[in-house]
Protein backbone atom coordinates (compact mmCIF):
# COMPACT_ATOMS: atom_id res chain seq x y z
CA UNK A 1 0.00 0.00 0.00
CA UNK A 2 1.16 3.80 -1.09
CA UNK A 3 -0.21 6.71 -0.31
CA UNK A 4 0.86 10.07 -2.41
CA UNK A 5 -1.61 12.77 -1.44
CA UNK A 6 -0.94 14.18 2.02
CA UNK A 7 -0.44 16.90 4.15
CA UNK A 8 0.97 17.92 7.29
CA UNK A 9 1.40 20.64 9.94
CA UNK A 10 3.80 22.49 6.87
CA UNK A 11 0.41 23.59 5.57
CA UNK A 12 -3.37 22.37 6.69
CA UNK A 13 -3.19 18.63 7.99
CA UNK A 14 -3.21 18.33 11.70
CA UNK A 15 -0.07 15.64 11.70
CA UNK A 16 3.91 17.31 12.06
CA UNK A 17 6.12 15.73 8.90
CA UNK A 18 7.92 13.31 11.50
CA UNK A 19 4.30 12.06 12.96
CA UNK A 20 3.22 11.30 9.63
CA UNK A 21 5.95 9.03 8.82
CA UNK A 22 5.38 7.33 12.37
CA UNK A 23 1.38 6.88 11.20
CA UNK A 24 2.55 5.76 7.98
CA UNK A 25 5.08 3.32 9.29
CA UNK A 26 1.92 1.88 11.17
CA UNK A 27 -0.23 1.16 9.37
CA UNK A 28 2.37 -0.56 7.38
CA UNK A 29 3.13 1.90 3.90
CA UNK A 30 5.55 1.33 1.49
CA UNK A 31 5.67 4.78 0.00
CA UNK A 32 4.22 7.64 0.87
CA UNK A 33 4.52 11.36 -0.77
CA UNK A 34 3.83 14.73 1.23
CA UNK A 35 2.46 16.99 -0.99
CA UNK A 36 1.23 20.22 0.95
CA UNK A 37 -0.47 23.21 -0.15
CA UNK A 38 1.80 25.61 -1.71
CA UNK A 39 5.43 24.69 0.17
CA UNK A 40 7.89 21.62 -0.09
CA UNK A 41 8.97 22.16 3.64
CA UNK A 42 7.17 18.78 5.04
CA UNK A 43 9.78 16.80 3.25
CA UNK A 44 12.78 18.42 4.91
CA UNK A 45 10.96 17.58 7.58
CA UNK A 46 10.32 14.35 7.17
CA UNK A 47 13.15 12.57 5.54
CA UNK A 48 15.41 11.90 8.35
CA UNK A 49 12.65 10.05 10.44
CA UNK A 50 11.78 8.32 6.61
CA UNK A 51 15.01 6.58 6.32
CA UNK A 52 15.49 5.63 9.87
CA UNK A 53 12.37 3.83 9.53
CA UNK A 54 13.06 2.92 5.71
CA UNK A 55 9.81 4.43 4.37
CA UNK A 56 9.87 5.96 0.80
CA UNK A 57 9.43 9.73 1.06
CA UNK A 58 8.49 11.50 -2.60
CA UNK A 59 8.68 15.27 -2.21
CA UNK A 60 5.34 16.75 -3.94
CA UNK A 61 3.35 19.88 -3.39
CA UNK A 62 -0.19 20.74 -4.64
CA UNK A 63 -1.29 24.10 -6.32
CA UNK A 64 -4.19 26.14 -6.42
CA UNK A 65 -4.90 27.40 -9.83
CA UNK A 66 -7.70 28.62 -12.23
CA UNK A 67 -8.86 27.33 -15.83
CA UNK A 68 -10.98 29.66 -17.74
CA UNK A 69 -14.08 28.40 -18.16
CA UNK A 70 -17.29 29.62 -19.89
CA UNK A 71 -19.75 31.28 -17.26
CA UNK A 72 -17.44 31.33 -14.46
CA UNK A 73 -15.96 34.48 -14.32
CA UNK A 74 -13.01 33.23 -11.91
CA UNK A 75 -12.84 30.30 -13.64
CA UNK A 76 -12.65 26.48 -13.03
CA UNK A 77 -10.37 25.67 -9.63
CA UNK A 78 -7.76 23.36 -11.05
CA UNK A 79 -5.34 21.35 -8.40
CA UNK A 80 -2.56 20.35 -9.56
CA UNK A 81 -0.01 18.67 -7.76
CA UNK A 82 3.69 18.28 -8.54
CA UNK A 83 6.06 15.21 -7.97
CA UNK A 84 9.32 13.77 -7.26
CA UNK A 85 11.71 17.47 -7.44
CA UNK A 86 14.81 15.00 -6.15
CA UNK A 87 16.94 17.88 -7.39
CA UNK A 88 17.07 20.71 -5.32
CA UNK A 89 13.96 23.07 -6.63
CA UNK A 90 15.58 25.43 -8.99
CA UNK A 91 15.69 29.55 -8.15
CA UNK A 92 13.02 29.89 -10.66
CA UNK A 93 10.59 27.48 -9.27
CA UNK A 94 11.07 28.86 -5.88
CA UNK A 95 10.69 32.42 -6.82
CA UNK A 96 7.38 31.49 -8.52
CA UNK A 97 6.53 29.69 -5.00
CA UNK A 98 7.42 32.90 -3.18
CA UNK A 99 4.68 34.73 -5.43
CA UNK A 100 2.49 32.13 -4.75
CA UNK A 101 2.65 32.31 -1.03
CA UNK A 102 2.66 36.27 -1.16
CA UNK A 103 -0.90 36.00 -3.04
CA UNK A 104 -1.90 33.90 0.09
CA UNK A 105 -0.96 36.38 3.02
CA UNK A 106 -2.28 39.01 0.69
CA UNK A 107 -5.81 36.56 0.66
CA UNK A 108 -5.60 36.07 4.34
CA UNK A 109 -5.62 39.85 5.27
CA UNK A 110 -8.08 40.65 3.27
CA UNK A 111 -10.11 37.87 4.62
CA UNK A 112 -9.68 38.78 7.68
CA UNK A 113 -10.66 42.36 7.42
CA UNK A 114 -13.79 40.75 5.47
CA UNK A 115 -14.58 39.16 8.78
CA UNK A 116 -14.16 41.95 10.51
CA UNK A 117 -16.56 44.31 8.72
CA UNK A 118 -19.17 41.49 8.74
CA UNK A 119 -18.80 41.90 13.08
CA UNK A 120 -16.26 39.07 13.59
CA UNK A 121 -13.65 39.67 15.90
CA UNK A 122 -10.68 37.82 14.44
CA UNK A 123 -7.36 39.00 13.51
CA UNK A 124 -4.81 37.82 11.07
CA UNK A 125 -2.00 37.11 13.80
CA UNK A 126 -3.93 34.31 16.13
CA UNK A 127 -4.86 32.73 12.55
CA UNK A 128 -1.25 33.17 11.57
CA UNK A 129 -0.47 31.58 15.13
CA UNK A 130 -2.20 28.36 14.14
CA UNK A 131 -0.87 28.34 10.72
CA UNK A 132 2.95 28.07 11.02
CA UNK A 133 4.49 28.02 7.45
CA UNK A 134 1.38 28.18 5.56
CA UNK A 135 -2.27 29.56 6.78
CA UNK A 136 -4.99 29.22 4.68
CA UNK A 137 -8.78 28.98 4.81
CA UNK A 138 -8.89 26.19 7.45
CA UNK A 139 -6.88 27.65 10.37
CA UNK A 140 -9.79 30.57 9.89
CA UNK A 141 -12.36 27.86 10.22
CA UNK A 142 -10.57 26.41 13.05
CA UNK A 143 -10.19 30.23 15.24
CA UNK A 144 -14.38 30.70 13.67
CA UNK A 145 -14.98 27.82 15.62
CA UNK A 146 -12.53 28.50 18.72
CA UNK A 147 -14.72 31.75 19.23
CA UNK A 148 -17.85 30.37 18.68
CA UNK A 149 -18.85 31.54 15.36
CA UNK A 150 -19.59 28.36 13.56
CA UNK A 151 -20.16 25.38 15.14
CA UNK A 152 -17.54 22.96 13.07
CA UNK A 153 -15.34 23.88 10.76
CA UNK A 154 -17.94 22.37 8.17
CA UNK A 155 -20.16 25.03 9.19
CA UNK A 156 -17.53 27.87 9.25
CA UNK A 157 -16.72 27.19 5.74
CA UNK A 158 -20.37 27.14 4.46
CA UNK A 159 -21.01 30.44 6.91
CA UNK A 160 -18.32 32.72 5.68
CA UNK A 161 -15.20 30.67 3.86
CA UNK A 162 -16.63 28.59 0.70
CA UNK A 163 -16.35 30.46 -2.48
CA UNK A 164 -20.11 30.71 -2.11
CA UNK A 165 -20.16 32.21 1.46
CA UNK A 166 -20.25 35.86 2.16
CA UNK A 167 -16.72 36.38 3.64
CA UNK A 168 -15.33 34.99 0.51
CA UNK A 169 -12.19 36.59 -0.73
CA UNK A 170 -10.61 35.35 -3.87
CA UNK A 171 -6.83 34.29 -4.01
CA UNK A 172 -4.74 35.28 -7.02
CA UNK A 173 -3.80 32.19 -8.07
CA UNK A 174 -1.55 31.10 -11.33
CA UNK A 175 -3.06 29.73 -14.28
CA UNK A 176 -3.58 25.71 -14.35
CA UNK A 177 -1.42 25.12 -17.51
CA UNK A 178 0.92 27.77 -15.77
CA UNK A 179 0.81 25.75 -12.98
CA UNK A 180 1.58 22.48 -14.80
CA UNK A 181 4.53 24.12 -17.39
CA UNK A 182 6.56 25.96 -14.50
CA UNK A 183 6.56 22.40 -11.94
CA UNK A 184 7.65 20.71 -15.25
CA UNK A 185 10.54 23.32 -16.11
CA UNK A 186 11.27 22.81 -12.16
CA UNK A 187 11.51 19.18 -12.86
CA UNK A 188 8.42 17.95 -11.03
CA UNK A 189 5.64 15.45 -12.88
CA UNK A 190 2.43 17.84 -13.30
CA UNK A 191 -0.71 15.75 -12.16
CA UNK A 192 -4.35 16.94 -11.89
CA UNK A 193 -5.33 16.25 -8.45
CA UNK A 194 -8.49 14.80 -7.86
CA UNK A 195 -9.95 15.45 -11.12
CA UNK A 196 -13.60 14.47 -10.41
CA UNK A 197 -13.84 18.49 -9.76
CA UNK A 198 -12.91 19.42 -12.69
CA UNK A 199 -16.03 19.40 -14.71
CA UNK A 200 -18.57 17.49 -11.91
CA UNK A 201 -18.20 14.64 -14.16
CA UNK A 202 -19.60 16.28 -17.41
CA UNK A 203 -17.08 13.35 -19.68
CA UNK A 204 -16.66 15.86 -22.59
CA UNK A 205 -15.46 18.98 -20.55
CA UNK A 206 -13.54 17.01 -18.72
CA UNK A 207 -11.69 15.27 -22.03
CA UNK A 208 -10.89 19.50 -23.21
CA UNK A 209 -9.47 20.32 -20.03
CA UNK A 210 -7.46 17.27 -19.69
CA UNK A 211 -5.99 18.11 -23.75
CA UNK A 212 -5.44 21.56 -22.49
CA UNK A 213 -3.48 20.82 -19.85
CA UNK A 214 -1.28 17.71 -21.73
CA UNK A 215 -0.82 20.60 -24.43
CA UNK A 216 0.99 22.37 -21.30
CA UNK A 217 2.97 19.37 -20.47
CA UNK A 218 1.08 17.18 -18.26
CA UNK A 219 2.27 14.18 -16.95
CA UNK A 220 -0.14 12.24 -14.94
CA UNK A 221 -3.92 11.98 -13.06
CA UNK A 222 -4.56 11.17 -9.28
CA UNK A 223 -7.10 8.37 -10.53
CA UNK A 224 -7.60 7.48 -6.77
CA UNK A 225 -8.40 9.38 -4.50
CA UNK A 226 -11.10 9.33 -1.04
CA UNK A 227 -13.35 10.99 -3.06
CA UNK A 228 -13.54 9.29 -6.32
CA UNK A 229 -15.89 6.54 -6.77
CA UNK A 230 -15.51 3.45 -8.38
CA UNK A 231 -16.59 5.29 -11.72
CA UNK A 232 -14.83 8.44 -11.17
CA UNK A 233 -11.90 6.27 -10.41
CA UNK A 234 -12.58 3.73 -13.85
CA UNK A 235 -13.21 6.81 -15.81
CA UNK A 236 -9.71 8.85 -15.17
CA UNK A 237 -8.26 5.60 -15.69
CA UNK A 238 -8.99 5.15 -19.39
CA UNK A 239 -8.80 8.90 -19.88
CA UNK A 240 -4.93 8.16 -19.22
CA UNK A 241 -4.54 5.42 -21.11
CA UNK A 242 -5.96 7.27 -23.94
CA UNK A 243 -3.82 10.32 -23.18
CA UNK A 244 -0.30 8.63 -22.65
CA UNK A 245 -0.78 9.86 -18.73
CA UNK A 246 0.80 8.27 -15.44
CA UNK A 247 -1.86 7.17 -12.65
CA UNK A 248 -1.35 8.30 -9.37
CA UNK A 249 -3.54 7.97 -6.26
CA UNK A 250 -3.55 8.99 -2.25
CA UNK A 251 -6.25 9.85 0.17
CA UNK A 252 -5.69 13.52 0.46
CA UNK A 253 -4.99 12.77 3.99
CA UNK A 254 -4.97 16.02 6.61
CA UNK A 255 -5.66 14.32 9.96
CA UNK A 256 -8.19 15.57 12.07
CA UNK A 257 -8.36 18.88 10.00
CA UNK A 258 -10.26 16.92 7.61
CA UNK A 259 -12.37 13.90 8.95
CA UNK A 260 -13.42 10.65 8.01
CA UNK A 261 -10.39 10.65 5.68
CA UNK A 262 -7.53 8.25 6.54
CA UNK A 263 -3.92 7.53 5.66
CA UNK A 264 -3.39 4.80 2.95
CA UNK A 265 -7.00 3.97 2.67
CA UNK A 266 -9.12 7.20 2.56
CA UNK A 267 -12.98 6.97 3.59
CA UNK A 268 -14.18 3.91 4.52
CA UNK A 269 -11.14 1.76 3.15
CA UNK A 270 -12.30 2.85 -0.15
CA UNK A 271 -8.41 3.68 -1.17
CA UNK A 272 -5.66 0.97 -2.59
CA UNK A 273 -3.14 2.32 -4.58
CA UNK A 274 -1.19 -0.25 -6.41
CA UNK A 275 2.79 0.26 -5.92
CA UNK A 276 2.69 -0.26 -9.50
CA UNK A 277 1.39 2.90 -10.05
CA UNK A 278 4.43 5.00 -8.19
CA UNK A 279 7.22 2.56 -10.67
CA UNK A 280 5.29 3.75 -13.63
CA UNK A 281 5.35 7.42 -12.54
CA UNK A 282 8.96 7.37 -12.05
CA UNK A 283 9.39 6.14 -15.45
CA UNK A 284 7.06 9.01 -16.94
CA UNK A 285 9.05 11.13 -14.59
CA UNK A 286 12.40 10.03 -15.90
CA UNK A 287 11.32 11.17 -19.68
CA UNK A 288 10.40 14.49 -18.96
P1 LIG B 1 -6.98 27.84 1.01
O1 LIG B 1 -5.90 27.17 0.21
O2 LIG B 1 -6.43 28.63 2.14
O3 LIG B 1 -7.95 28.60 0.17
O4 LIG B 1 -7.81 26.67 1.73
C1 LIG B 1 -8.22 25.56 0.98
C2 LIG B 1 -8.25 24.33 1.88
O5 LIG B 1 -9.38 24.40 2.71
C3 LIG B 1 -8.41 23.02 1.12
O6 LIG B 1 -7.18 22.53 0.75
C4 LIG B 1 -9.07 22.14 2.13
O7 LIG B 1 -8.09 21.56 2.95
C5 LIG B 1 -9.88 23.10 2.98
N1 LIG B 1 -11.32 23.13 2.64
C6 LIG B 1 -11.89 23.64 1.53
N2 LIG B 1 -13.24 23.55 1.59
C7 LIG B 1 -13.53 22.96 2.78
C8 LIG B 1 -14.74 22.58 3.45
N3 LIG B 1 -15.94 22.79 2.90
N4 LIG B 1 -14.63 21.98 4.65
C9 LIG B 1 -13.43 21.76 5.23
N5 LIG B 1 -12.25 22.10 4.65
C10 LIG B 1 -12.29 22.69 3.45
FE1 LIG C 1 -5.98 21.23 2.31
FE1 LIG D 1 -6.67 19.55 -3.39
ZN1 LIG E 1 -4.63 17.90 -1.05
Amino acid sequence: MIDLHTHTTESDGSLSPAELVDRACAIGLEALAISDHDTLAGYDGALERARGAGLELIRAIEIGTRHPEPGKPRGQSVHVLGYFLTRAPSPILLEWLAGIQAARRDRNSRLAARLRELGLDVRLEEVEALGRRLTGRPHFARVLVGKGYAATVEDAFSLYLNESAKAYVPKVEPLAADAIAHLREGGALPVVAHPFRLAEGNPQREREMIAAFCDAGLGGLEAWHSDHSPADADRFLALARQFDLAVTGGSDFHGEAKAGVQLGTGRNGNLAVPRAALDRMRERAARL
